[in-house]
């Protein structure tokens, strides 16, 4: 592959739930810029590639997008190929959008690769069903942490009747209830709080909009973890997902469920 820059979804955590594109970039890099939230494992793929760490924690806190931005730009105009990879999906709460149109408008070929992203990643493994008929009909992904603060229309979301999947919202438990149940969604709701998607320590916990937070203070719930609120979160647990790396270690897989 010639030199450009390929922003890449490295998905939730699981390496086998990598896309075979991510793959066939992987193999092709020649620098690989890796966020945190990336499981190193995936990088089996890419075993000649310059491993370049640019998450928050990767020695960049000062201005990390910047940064990012020129280093990737640097890396291609000598001619390399550069696998940009990204937890989850690149343009879910990713900033894949805004590289790309950096890039772009520098002149440097782009390629965007899907990744599957930890919200629909940890409810599946779950066995919940984001949408489901005659319960669910819809899910709005959101987070519940903003650059400027802004407030999300939470009386909206509590009416409009769809799944409602918050990223980075563990700091954010007890405004997220809050919210919602200001804006009138009822207290029973179930809620479920995905650690670690899809990973041999992911830990999942099953609440109510009401208890939520107490339940999630008493669970130690950390990041990065997604909440999935809206019936079709008590759904589930008849059954487990086995033909992942989760079932590698079952024993440190936690599930908790709290009574509705
Ligand atoms: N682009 C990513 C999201 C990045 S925002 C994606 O598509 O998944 C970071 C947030 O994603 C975290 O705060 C957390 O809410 C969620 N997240 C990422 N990986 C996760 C995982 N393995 N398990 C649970 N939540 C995860």
């Amino acid at each position: 592959m010639s030199a450009k820059v390929w922003l890449v979804g490295a998905g939730p955590g699981d390496p086998e739930l990598l896309t075979l594109k991510a793959v066939r970039a992987l193999h092709a890099a020649d620098v690989v810029m890796i966020d945190d939230l990336v499981n190193p494992a995936v990088l089996e793929h890419c075993p000649n590639a310059r491993i370049v760490p640019v998450g928050k924690r990767g020695g960049c806190r000062s201005t990390p997008q910047d940064f990012i931005h020129r280093l990737m730009l640097r890396y291609a105009r000598q001619g390399k190929c550069v696998v940009r990879l990204k937890g989850g999906d690149p343009c879910i709460f990713g900033r894949g959008s805004e590289e790309a149109e950096w890039l772009g408008v520098r002149g440097i070929e782009v390629e965007l690769v899907n990744g599957i992203t930890a919200g629909l990643a940890g409810a599946t493994n779950c066995g919940i069903p984001l949408t489901l008929r005659g319960v669910a009909r819809g899910v709005t992904l959101i987070t519940a942490h903003t650059q400027d603060d802004s407030s999300l229309n939470w009386s909206a979301l509590a009416r409009s009747g769809t799944t409602l999947v918050v990223y980075m919202g563990v700091a954010k438990l007890e405004d997220i209830r809050s919210s919602l149940m200001t804006g009138g969604l009822d207290s029973r709701t179930p809620v479920a709080m995905i650690e670690n998607a899809s990973l041999p320590h992911q830990r999942e916990l099953r609440s109510t909009l009401t208890s939520m937070y107490e339940d999630a203070l008493a669970f130690e719930l950390k990041s990065p973890a997604i909440l999935v609120i809206g019936e079709v979160a008590a759904a589930g647990g008849s059954w487990k997902c086995t033909d992942t790396t989760v079932s590698t270690q079952p024993e440190n897989k936690q599930v908790i469920r709290r009574g509705r």
